[in-house]
Protein backbone atom coordinates (compact mmCIF):
# COMPACT_ATOMS: atom_id res chain seq x y z
CA UNK A 1 0.00 0.00 0.00
CA UNK A 2 1.10 3.50 -0.35
CA UNK A 3 2.20 5.46 2.26
CA UNK A 4 0.44 9.14 1.25
CA UNK A 5 0.12 11.66 3.75
CA UNK A 6 -3.06 10.54 5.05
CA UNK A 7 -1.86 7.27 5.98
CA UNK A 8 1.19 9.10 8.55
CA UNK A 9 -0.25 8.05 11.77
CA UNK A 10 -0.92 10.99 14.03
CA UNK A 11 1.30 11.00 17.42
CA UNK A 12 0.55 10.16 20.72
CA UNK A 13 1.71 12.58 23.12
CA UNK A 14 1.42 12.32 26.74
CA UNK A 15 1.99 14.41 29.70
CA UNK A 16 4.91 13.64 32.50
CA UNK A 17 6.83 15.51 35.56
CA UNK A 18 6.59 16.32 38.60
CA UNK A 19 3.53 16.65 41.12
CA UNK A 20 2.40 20.19 41.06
CA UNK A 21 4.35 21.29 38.20
CA UNK A 22 1.53 21.60 36.15
CA UNK A 23 0.56 19.21 34.27
CA UNK A 24 -3.35 19.15 34.56
CA UNK A 25 -3.20 22.53 33.87
CA UNK A 26 -1.30 22.78 31.11
CA UNK A 27 -3.65 20.19 29.64
CA UNK A 28 -6.64 22.47 30.37
CA UNK A 29 -5.21 24.95 28.78
CA UNK A 30 -3.95 22.93 25.62
CA UNK A 31 -7.59 21.73 25.47
CA UNK A 32 -9.41 25.11 26.62
CA UNK A 33 -7.64 27.53 24.53
CA UNK A 34 -8.28 25.59 21.41
CA UNK A 35 -11.70 24.66 22.17
CA UNK A 36 -12.64 28.19 22.94
CA UNK A 37 -12.09 28.53 18.81
CA UNK A 38 -15.23 26.74 18.46
CA UNK A 39 -15.28 22.89 17.66
CA UNK A 40 -15.15 24.15 13.51
CA UNK A 41 -11.42 24.30 14.41
CA UNK A 42 -11.99 19.85 14.34
CA UNK A 43 -11.03 19.18 18.36
CA UNK A 44 -12.52 16.20 18.99
CA UNK A 45 -13.20 15.03 23.01
CA UNK A 46 -12.19 11.75 23.05
CA UNK A 47 -11.83 8.69 25.53
CA UNK A 48 -9.31 9.66 27.63
CA UNK A 49 -8.01 11.76 24.66
CA UNK A 50 -8.12 15.14 22.89
CA UNK A 51 -7.25 14.71 19.30
CA UNK A 52 -6.42 18.04 17.29
CA UNK A 53 -5.66 18.11 13.71
CA UNK A 54 -2.90 19.50 12.52
CA UNK A 55 -4.73 21.77 10.64
CA UNK A 56 -5.74 23.37 13.53
CA UNK A 57 -2.47 23.92 15.41
CA UNK A 58 -1.18 25.38 11.83
CA UNK A 59 -4.10 27.71 12.76
CA UNK A 60 -3.15 28.52 15.55
CA UNK A 61 0.37 28.68 15.22
CA UNK A 62 1.06 30.55 11.79
CA UNK A 63 0.45 33.87 13.69
CA UNK A 64 3.51 33.61 15.57
CA UNK A 65 5.76 31.30 13.84
CA UNK A 66 5.98 32.36 10.44
CA UNK A 67 9.45 31.63 9.60
CA UNK A 68 8.71 28.09 8.50
CA UNK A 69 6.79 25.85 6.29
CA UNK A 70 3.91 25.09 7.26
CA UNK A 71 3.02 22.66 5.29
CA UNK A 72 5.83 20.33 5.89
CA UNK A 73 3.84 19.41 9.10
CA UNK A 74 2.64 16.08 7.15
CA UNK A 75 0.54 14.27 10.01
CA UNK A 76 -3.39 14.52 10.57
CA UNK A 77 -3.14 15.70 13.83
CA UNK A 78 -2.17 15.20 17.20
CA UNK A 79 -3.59 12.73 19.84
CA UNK A 80 -3.16 14.10 24.17
CA UNK A 81 -3.65 12.21 26.47
CA UNK A 82 -5.54 13.67 28.98
CA UNK A 83 -4.37 11.30 32.13
CA UNK A 84 -1.32 12.79 32.89
CA UNK A 85 1.97 11.13 34.95
CA UNK A 86 3.89 8.14 34.95
CA UNK A 87 0.98 5.55 35.26
CA UNK A 88 -0.70 6.61 32.20
CA UNK A 89 1.90 6.75 30.14
CA UNK A 90 3.72 2.99 31.60
CA UNK A 91 -0.18 1.70 30.95
CA UNK A 92 0.34 3.13 26.86
CA UNK A 93 1.51 0.17 25.75
CA UNK A 94 0.74 -2.78 23.35
CA UNK A 95 2.58 -5.67 22.15
CA UNK A 96 5.13 -5.04 25.13
CA UNK A 97 6.52 -2.15 23.47
CA UNK A 98 4.73 1.59 23.89
CA UNK A 99 2.45 3.60 22.42
CA UNK A 100 3.73 7.00 23.78
CA UNK A 101 5.23 8.26 20.94
CA UNK A 102 6.05 11.42 22.09
CA UNK A 103 6.13 13.18 25.39
CA UNK A 104 5.86 16.41 27.48
CA UNK A 105 7.62 17.05 30.35
CA UNK A 106 6.82 19.69 32.57
CA UNK A 107 9.15 21.28 34.64
CA UNK A 108 8.59 24.29 36.86
CA UNK A 109 11.03 26.79 35.80
CA UNK A 110 11.15 28.05 39.87
CA UNK A 111 12.08 24.25 40.63
CA UNK A 112 14.08 23.22 38.28
CA UNK A 113 14.29 19.34 37.91
CA UNK A 114 12.64 17.20 40.86
CA UNK A 115 12.13 13.97 41.86
CA UNK A 116 9.43 12.65 39.63
CA UNK A 117 11.07 14.84 37.19
CA UNK A 118 13.77 12.34 37.37
CA UNK A 119 11.74 9.27 37.70
CA UNK A 120 9.88 10.23 34.15
CA UNK A 121 12.86 11.38 32.72
CA UNK A 122 14.81 7.55 33.72
CA UNK A 123 11.39 6.14 32.30
CA UNK A 124 11.57 8.11 28.67
CA UNK A 125 15.17 6.81 28.45
CA UNK A 126 14.18 3.84 29.26
CA UNK A 127 11.96 3.16 26.36
CA UNK A 128 13.60 5.79 24.17
CA UNK A 129 10.74 7.99 23.79
CA UNK A 130 11.29 11.72 22.51
CA UNK A 131 10.09 14.25 24.57
CA UNK A 132 10.02 18.12 24.64
CA UNK A 133 10.32 20.30 27.72
CA UNK A 134 7.93 22.39 28.69
CA UNK A 135 9.80 24.51 31.16
CA UNK A 136 6.50 26.04 32.61
CA UNK A 137 5.31 28.70 35.19
CA UNK A 138 7.63 31.21 33.67
CA UNK A 139 4.32 33.81 34.55
CA UNK A 140 6.04 33.44 37.57
CA UNK A 141 9.15 35.60 36.75
CA UNK A 142 9.39 38.24 39.04
CA UNK A 143 8.18 41.12 37.12
CA UNK A 144 6.93 38.86 33.71
CA UNK A 145 4.79 40.94 31.33
CA UNK A 146 2.54 39.06 29.52
CA UNK A 147 2.34 39.12 25.68
CA UNK A 148 -0.47 37.69 23.44
CA UNK A 149 -0.14 36.57 20.16
CA UNK A 150 3.46 36.53 20.45
CA UNK A 151 6.33 34.31 19.82
CA UNK A 152 8.00 33.00 23.16
CA UNK A 153 11.20 34.39 21.55
CA UNK A 154 9.82 37.92 21.52
CA UNK A 155 8.20 37.57 24.45
CA UNK A 156 11.35 37.06 26.50
CA UNK A 157 13.07 39.75 24.44
CA UNK A 158 10.46 42.15 25.56
CA UNK A 159 11.04 41.54 29.36
CA UNK A 160 12.71 43.94 31.75
CA UNK A 161 16.64 43.07 32.11
CA UNK A 162 16.05 42.07 35.46
CA UNK A 163 13.03 39.17 34.01
CA UNK A 164 15.75 38.43 31.54
CA UNK A 165 18.41 37.89 34.07
CA UNK A 166 16.41 35.85 35.99
CA UNK A 167 15.16 33.81 33.28
CA UNK A 168 18.53 32.86 31.84
CA UNK A 169 19.73 32.20 35.20
CA UNK A 170 17.32 29.39 35.75
CA UNK A 171 17.47 28.01 32.43
CA UNK A 172 21.22 27.44 32.62
CA UNK A 173 20.47 25.98 35.99
CA UNK A 174 18.18 23.70 34.26
CA UNK A 175 20.30 22.71 31.04
CA UNK A 176 22.62 22.05 34.01
CA UNK A 177 20.58 19.50 35.68
CA UNK A 178 19.84 17.77 32.11
CA UNK A 179 23.50 17.71 31.38
CA UNK A 180 23.41 16.06 35.28
CA UNK A 181 21.11 13.00 33.58
CA UNK A 182 23.17 12.81 30.17
CA UNK A 183 20.95 14.54 28.43
CA UNK A 184 21.73 17.13 26.07
CA UNK A 185 18.83 20.07 26.15
CA UNK A 186 18.28 24.00 25.10
CA UNK A 187 15.81 26.56 23.78
CA UNK A 188 13.71 25.64 21.16
CA UNK A 189 14.76 28.59 19.14
CA UNK A 190 18.72 28.60 19.97
CA UNK A 191 20.92 27.21 17.41
CA UNK A 192 22.72 24.30 16.40
CA UNK A 193 21.62 20.75 15.24
CA UNK A 194 18.30 19.89 16.94
CA UNK A 195 19.20 16.23 16.27
CA UNK A 196 21.34 16.47 18.80
CA UNK A 197 19.50 17.96 21.76
CA UNK A 198 16.37 18.18 23.49
CA UNK A 199 14.38 21.30 23.43
CA UNK A 200 13.16 23.16 26.13
CA UNK A 201 10.08 25.11 25.43
CA UNK A 202 9.30 28.17 27.92
CA UNK A 203 5.34 27.89 28.84
CA UNK A 204 2.75 29.47 30.71
CA UNK A 205 -0.20 26.95 31.59
CA UNK A 206 -2.34 30.52 33.14
CA UNK A 207 -1.32 32.86 30.69
CA UNK A 208 -1.15 30.20 27.64
CA UNK A 209 2.39 31.68 26.68
CA UNK A 210 4.18 29.25 24.68
CA UNK A 211 1.75 26.61 24.44
CA UNK A 212 1.43 26.75 20.24
CA UNK A 213 5.51 26.51 19.81
CA UNK A 214 5.06 23.72 22.16
CA UNK A 215 2.26 21.90 19.99
CA UNK A 216 3.75 22.77 16.69
CA UNK A 217 7.36 21.90 17.73
CA UNK A 218 5.62 18.13 18.78
CA UNK A 219 4.16 17.78 15.43
CA UNK A 220 7.52 18.77 13.75
CA UNK A 221 9.58 16.40 15.71
CA UNK A 222 7.39 13.70 14.63
CA UNK A 223 6.78 14.35 10.92
CA UNK A 224 10.94 14.60 10.80
CA UNK A 225 10.90 11.62 12.65
CA UNK A 226 9.09 9.50 9.94
CA UNK A 227 11.01 11.05 7.25
CA UNK A 228 14.06 8.88 8.67
CA UNK A 229 12.02 6.04 9.75
CA UNK A 230 10.04 4.19 8.36
CA UNK A 231 6.11 5.24 8.59
CA UNK A 232 3.79 3.54 11.07
CA UNK A 233 0.49 2.99 9.03
CA UNK A 234 -0.03 -1.00 9.41
CA UNK A 235 -3.47 -2.42 8.15
CA UNK A 236 -3.16 -4.71 11.58
CA UNK A 237 -5.37 -2.54 14.43
CA UNK A 238 -3.65 -2.38 17.52
CA UNK A 239 -5.48 -1.03 20.20
CA UNK A 240 -4.67 -0.40 23.82
CA UNK A 241 -7.17 -1.24 26.45
CA UNK A 242 -6.91 1.83 28.88
CA UNK A 243 -9.89 0.93 31.67
CA UNK A 244 -12.29 -1.92 31.82
CA UNK A 245 -15.75 -0.23 32.63
CA UNK A 246 -18.44 -2.67 32.85
CA UNK A 247 -18.85 -4.24 29.52
CA UNK A 248 -17.06 -1.69 27.69
CA UNK A 249 -13.55 -0.88 27.39
CA UNK A 250 -11.18 2.26 26.66
CA UNK A 251 -8.75 1.67 23.81
CA UNK A 252 -6.30 4.22 21.86
CA UNK A 253 -6.75 2.96 18.10
CA UNK A 254 -3.31 2.99 16.85
CA UNK A 255 -3.22 2.30 13.10
CA UNK A 256 -5.50 0.98 11.09
CA UNK A 257 -9.53 1.23 11.22
CA UNK A 258 -12.20 -0.66 13.40
CA UNK A 259 -15.80 -1.25 12.04
CA UNK A 260 -18.65 -2.08 14.06
CA UNK A 261 -19.59 -6.03 13.75
CA UNK A 262 -15.97 -6.64 13.58
CA UNK A 263 -14.84 -9.66 15.71
CA UNK A 264 -11.79 -8.93 18.37
CA UNK A 265 -10.05 -10.72 20.74
CA UNK A 266 -8.44 -9.18 23.46
CA UNK A 267 -6.84 -11.02 26.65
CA UNK A 268 -9.13 -11.52 29.67
CA UNK A 269 -7.88 -12.44 32.98
CA UNK A 270 -9.26 -15.68 32.59
CA UNK A 271 -7.81 -16.89 28.96
CA UNK A 272 -8.26 -14.57 25.73
CA UNK A 273 -11.81 -13.24 24.95
CA UNK A 274 -13.46 -13.67 21.80
CA UNK A 275 -16.23 -11.27 20.66
CA UNK A 276 -17.59 -8.65 18.54
CA UNK A 277 -17.82 -5.19 17.96
CA UNK A 278 -21.14 -4.23 19.31
CA UNK A 279 -20.57 -0.04 19.17
CA UNK A 280 -18.06 2.14 18.87
CA UNK A 281 -18.34 5.19 20.74
CA UNK A 282 -16.76 8.74 20.92
CA UNK A 283 -17.68 11.39 23.37
CA UNK A 284 -20.52 13.87 22.07
CA UNK A 285 -18.38 17.44 21.32
CA UNK A 286 -18.39 19.83 23.91
CA UNK A 287 -20.70 17.72 26.48
CA UNK A 288 -19.21 16.48 29.95
CA UNK A 289 -17.40 13.11 29.33
CA UNK A 290 -19.28 11.45 31.96
CA UNK A 291 -22.88 12.50 31.18
CA UNK A 292 -24.44 9.65 30.26
CA UNK A 293 -25.98 9.26 26.71
CA UNK A 294 -23.72 11.49 24.97
CA UNK A 295 -21.80 9.40 23.18
CA UNK A 296 -21.65 9.75 19.12
CA UNK A 297 -22.42 6.33 17.35
CA UNK A 298 -19.62 5.18 14.64
CA UNK A 299 -19.80 3.09 12.19
CA UNK A 300 -15.81 2.69 11.44
CA UNK A 301 -13.50 4.70 13.40
CA UNK A 302 -9.54 4.79 12.00
CA UNK A 303 -6.62 5.48 13.94
CA UNK A 304 -5.83 7.67 15.89
CA UNK A 305 -8.42 8.08 18.46
CA UNK A 306 -9.07 7.50 21.88
CA UNK A 307 -12.95 5.12 21.74
CA UNK A 308 -15.02 3.31 23.95
CA UNK A 309 -15.84 -0.25 22.41
CA UNK A 310 -19.39 -2.11 23.54
CA UNK A 311 -19.17 -6.17 23.10
CA UNK A 312 -20.13 -8.76 25.31
CA UNK A 313 -18.11 -10.71 27.16
CA UNK A 314 -15.44 -7.83 28.31
CA UNK A 315 -16.04 -8.13 31.87
CA UNK A 316 -13.19 -9.88 32.46
CA UNK A 317 -10.98 -8.03 30.12
CA UNK A 318 -7.19 -6.95 31.47
CA UNK A 319 -5.56 -3.13 31.55
CA UNK A 320 -2.71 -2.26 29.29
CA UNK A 321 -2.81 -5.52 26.69
CA UNK A 322 -3.36 -5.65 23.43
CA UNK A 323 -6.75 -5.92 21.17
CA UNK A 324 -6.46 -7.82 17.77
CA UNK A 325 -9.29 -8.21 14.48
CA UNK A 326 -9.95 -11.59 13.36
CA UNK A 327 -10.48 -10.98 9.76
CA UNK A 328 -11.51 -13.95 7.78
CA UNK A 329 -8.71 -15.31 6.65
CA UNK A 330 -7.29 -15.55 9.73
CA UNK A 331 -6.18 -18.21 12.21
CA UNK A 332 -8.19 -17.59 15.44
CA UNK A 333 -5.75 -19.83 17.40
CA UNK A 334 -2.95 -17.83 16.67
CA UNK A 335 -4.60 -14.40 17.47
CA UNK A 336 -5.67 -15.55 20.61
CA UNK A 337 -1.98 -16.99 21.77
CA UNK A 338 -0.85 -13.45 20.16
CA UNK A 339 -3.48 -11.63 22.53
CA UNK A 340 -2.72 -13.58 25.64
CA UNK A 341 1.63 -13.12 24.98
CA UNK A 342 0.80 -9.46 25.21
CA UNK A 343 -1.24 -9.84 28.63
CA UNK A 344 1.77 -11.79 29.94
CA UNK A 345 4.62 -8.96 28.85
CA UNK A 346 2.48 -6.35 30.54
CA UNK A 347 2.21 -8.42 33.54
CA UNK A 348 5.67 -8.99 33.69
CA UNK A 349 6.74 -5.74 32.82
CA UNK A 350 4.65 -3.83 35.26
CA UNK A 351 5.71 -6.44 38.29
CA UNK A 352 9.45 -6.25 37.53
CA UNK A 353 9.47 -2.38 37.24
CA UNK A 354 9.77 -1.55 41.01
CA UNK A 355 11.30 -4.58 42.20
CA UNK A 356 15.44 -4.56 43.18
CA UNK A 357 15.53 -7.74 42.52
CA UNK A 358 15.22 -8.18 46.56
CA UNK A 359 10.99 -9.33 47.29
CA UNK A 360 9.01 -12.17 47.64
CA UNK A 361 8.73 -14.61 45.11
CA UNK A 362 4.79 -14.39 43.43
CA UNK A 363 3.32 -17.77 42.26
CA UNK A 364 0.02 -17.63 40.80
CA UNK A 365 -2.46 -20.24 38.91
CA UNK A 366 -3.84 -17.96 35.97
CA UNK A 367 -2.54 -14.63 35.04
CA UNK A 368 -5.28 -13.17 36.50
CA UNK A 369 -4.41 -13.82 39.78
CA UNK A 370 -1.18 -13.16 39.82
CA UNK A 371 -2.02 -9.53 38.06
CA UNK A 372 -4.17 -8.79 41.12
CA UNK A 373 -1.61 -9.74 43.62
CA UNK A 374 0.53 -7.99 42.43
CA UNK A 375 -1.30 -5.10 42.26
CA UNK A 376 -2.42 -5.81 46.06
CA UNK A 377 1.48 -6.18 46.72
CA UNK A 378 2.21 -2.83 45.53
CA UNK A 379 -0.53 -0.87 47.59
CA UNK A 380 0.90 1.66 49.74
CA UNK A 381 -0.68 0.37 52.51
CA UNK A 382 1.03 -3.19 51.82
CA UNK A 383 4.47 -2.05 50.11
CA UNK A 384 5.38 -5.53 49.68
CA UNK A 385 8.69 -5.49 47.15
CA UNK A 386 8.70 -8.41 44.57
CA UNK A 387 11.75 -10.03 43.53
P1 LIG B 1 0.26 18.92 38.29
O1 LIG B 1 0.36 18.32 39.66
O2 LIG B 1 1.56 18.81 37.56
O3 LIG B 1 -0.90 18.42 37.50
O4 LIG B 1 0.07 20.50 38.52
P2 LIG B 1 -1.24 21.36 38.39
O5 LIG B 1 -1.62 21.55 36.99
O6 LIG B 1 -2.25 20.82 39.30
O7 LIG B 1 -0.69 22.76 38.92
C1 LIG B 1 -0.22 22.93 40.24
C2 LIG B 1 -0.41 24.37 40.66
O8 LIG B 1 0.40 25.23 39.88
C3 LIG B 1 -1.83 24.86 40.47
O9 LIG B 1 -2.15 25.71 41.54
C4 LIG B 1 -1.77 25.63 39.17
O10 LIG B 1 -2.74 26.64 39.10
C5 LIG B 1 -0.38 26.20 39.21
N1 LIG B 1 0.17 26.39 37.87
C6 LIG B 1 0.25 25.49 36.88
N2 LIG B 1 0.82 26.02 35.79
C7 LIG B 1 1.12 27.30 36.09
C8 LIG B 1 1.74 28.36 35.37
O11 LIG B 1 2.15 28.26 34.22
N3 LIG B 1 1.89 29.55 36.05
C9 LIG B 1 1.47 29.72 37.33
N4 LIG B 1 1.65 30.91 37.90
N5 LIG B 1 0.88 28.73 38.03
C10 LIG B 1 0.71 27.54 37.43
MG1 LIG C 1 -2.38 17.07 38.12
Amino acid sequence: KDVSEESLRSPICCIMGHVDAGKTKLLDRIRGTNLQEGEAGGITQQIGATYFPAENIRERTKEIISHVDHAKLKVPGLLVIDTPGHESFSKLRSHGSDLCDIAILVVDIMHGLERQTIESLNLLKMRNTDFIVALNKVDRLYGWKTCRHTQMKEAIEQQSKDVRNEFRMRLDQIITQFKEQGLNTDLYYSKGNIRERYSIVPTSAITGEGIPELLWLILAQWTRKNKVEKPTYSDQVQVEVVEGLGTTIDVVLVNGVLHGGDRIVVCGKQGPIVTTIRSLLTPHPMKELRVEGTYLHHKEIKAVQGIKITAQGLEHASTATGLYVVRPQDDLEEIEEKAMEDHMKSVMSRSTEKSGGEGVCVQASTLGSSEALLDFLKTPEVNIPVS
